[in-house]
């Protein structure tokens, strides 16, 4: 099994946009449509034209409901490449500078950050100060502090925030939630997940704490905790946490190799976890209750999503996540609707508050408790 960043690290530039450009080939699950979408259209400028920018822009040409205007960015040569190939005015290009001026922009209505982890929040918080609905990649912040800082900044400009859970809007994932919530499983008791892979260059910015916050755990780990959370369907009263780092060389102080967490929740069900940037095939999910199962592998990669359950195999329509997402967000930022499991800013700012409580676990080796009132 490859796990996403095997495939991201592994196919050379041309490959890999080969291969998106058939991924906008697949059903787009939300619109089973008779009629094309009629609708207020999200049009969106993306912050960050790397590797993940690039797999939502080419999804985005499948999307009905959101569209791709306009970019953001630090290299210019990126800039002319993408207004070829996704037909972008020159008014709707700016960089890390000057894009506080999108304000004036009535052709932008979302800004959709794409780039390394620590730089969200500044550019979140001048997202909404410039009036605009921000979408924000995971890890939403490097801290709770800061996420607490980007939600009040968006409340306060009057502009949704939105975090880049595209597990949200999967369709396998959401039927083992749906599942859960009739009580198919009986009383839950267990959730495993693994999530990992090894990461190669030992230059990226994933293994730079004053880019990445961390390591493995605010990129990959993030997956298995937001998956206890959405799989067992509670907040976590406790979390013990060991931390295993076999080349402190590659993964210096601060950023995390690997860490097995645990996590208690107010049911009496527990969470065993699992996050390493040194470890491959990590893309498990396990979830047991006292009437049945679902083991869902991969679970968190690009797709397809598969697994069974105590009832058999899943078999929900496979969708291209980052399509899926998009659309729904929009249909959230204009139509006012609900996701199954929420993506937004509080959402984001939950998972900052217990990422802070493992690796304070990891730390002194001591239980943390978090009290019902951190929520
Ligand atoms: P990349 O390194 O591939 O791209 C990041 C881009 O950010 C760069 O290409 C660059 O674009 C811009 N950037 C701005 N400042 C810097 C800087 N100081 N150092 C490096 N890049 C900078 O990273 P990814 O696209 O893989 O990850 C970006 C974000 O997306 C992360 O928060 C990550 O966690 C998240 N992500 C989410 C995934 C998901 O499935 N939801 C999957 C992969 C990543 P430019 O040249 O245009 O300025």
């Amino acid at each position: 099994m490859n796990t996403r960043r095997d495939f991201l690290q592994k196919m050379g530039a041309s490959a890999l946009m080969l291969q998106l450009s058939s991924l906008s080939t697949f059903a787009n699950y939300s619109e089973k449509k008779d009629q094309p979408y009629q609708g207020r259209v999200l049009r969106v400028a993306i912050m960050g034209l790397g590797g993940y920018g690039t797999r939502v822009a080419e999804a985005m040409k499948a999307c009905s409901k959101a569209k791709l205007v306009g970019v953001i960015s630090g290299t210019p040569s990126k800039i002319k490449d993408w207004q070829l190939k996704y037909d972008i005015p020159a008014q709707n290009c700016y960089n890390y500078e000057n894009f506080d001026e999108v304000k004036n922009n009535p052709d932008i209505d979302a800004i959709y950050v794409i780039t390394p982890n620590a730089l969200h929040h500044d550019q979140v918080i001048r997202v909404a100060k410039a009036g605009k609905h921000a979408i924000c990649e995971k890890p939403m912040a490097v801290n709770a502090k800061q996420a607490q800082e980007m939600v009040a900044a968006c409340k306060k400009a009057n502009v949704k925030l939105l975090v880049g859970y595209r597990m949200h809007f999967e369709p396998r994932t959401l039927e083992v939630i749906r599942m859960r919530k009739a009580g198919e499983f009986g009383k839950v008791m267990f959730f495993q997940g693994q999530c990992g892979f090894k990461a190669g260059d030992p230059n990226q910015w994933r293994l730079n704490k004053a880019l990445a916050g961390g390591g493995a755990m605010m990129d990959i780990g993030i997956y298995a905790l937001n998956g206890a959370r959405y799989m067992v369907g509670e907040e976590p009263v406790w979390i013990t946490a060991q931390e295993t780092k076999t080349d402190p060389v590659k993964f210096k102080e601060g950023v995390d190799e690997t860490i097995q967490f645990q996590l208690g929740f107010p049911s009496g069900a527990i969470a065993s976890c699992l996050s390493s940037y040194n470890i491959n095939h990590l893309d498990r999910f396990f979830l047991s209750g006292d009437k049945g199962f679902a083991e869902m592998q991969p679970s968190t990669g690009y797709g397809p999503i598969k697994g069974r359950t105590h009832q058999g195999e899943l078999n929900q329509p496979i969708t291209t996540h980052q399509t899926e997402q998009m659309d729904q967000m929009a249909a959230i930022i204009f139509e006012n609707k609900q996701p199954v499991v929420s993506v937004d800013g509080e959402e984001g700012l939950k998972d900052l508050k217990i990422i802070e409580a493992i690796y304070q676990a990891a730390k002194t080796g001591q239980k943390v408790k978090l009290p019902a009132n951190v929520w």
